[in-house]
């Protein structure tokens, strides 16, 4: 294995924001990848860190949830298109679901994600909220 694949793994995904270009067609991936889609053997993979801030690509109303969400729902969820170009779904914070659009700009931020019963253990992830 290379060190790239194996520098990623140690790389904390959920704290930092981390994919990969592709320096030879300038596509940017998200999640990581281990060989451009495009270029395939062509291309030269390497790991950029994302500023964070992009747009609502789309997004629907979750209304159902699972017992970790219980509390919060209805909540948005959003595929984000992020200005390096990669896109990526996530949960929107702090947002009216009434007044959420396609478009609006949006900003990474750290949130609980949930909190592991009796262990007391809190798991904290990005999420987004909108910007404007
Ligand atoms: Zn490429």
């Amino acid at each position: 294995m290379s060190d790239i694949i194996r520098n990623w793994r140690h790389i904390p995904q959920r704290y930092n924001l981390i994919g990969t270009k592709c320096t030879t067609c300038g596509k940017v991936y998200f999640p990581p990848r281990v060989i451009c889609p495009e270029c395939r053997r062509n291309g030269k993979l390497e790991s950029i860190q994302f500023k964070g801030t992009g747009k609502i690509h789309s997004f629907s109303i979750v209304r159902t949830s699972t017992e970790d969400f219980k509390t919060i729902a209805p909540y948005p969820v959003a595929i984000i298109e992020l200005d390096e170009g990669a896109k990526l779904t996530s949960q929107i914070v702090d947002a009216d679901i009434n007044t959420i659009e396609i478009g609006d700009q949006v900003e990474m931020v750290f949130r609980k994600i949930r909190e592991d019963g009796e262990n007391g253990v809190i798991s904290y992830g990005f999420k987004f909220k909108i910007s404007k």
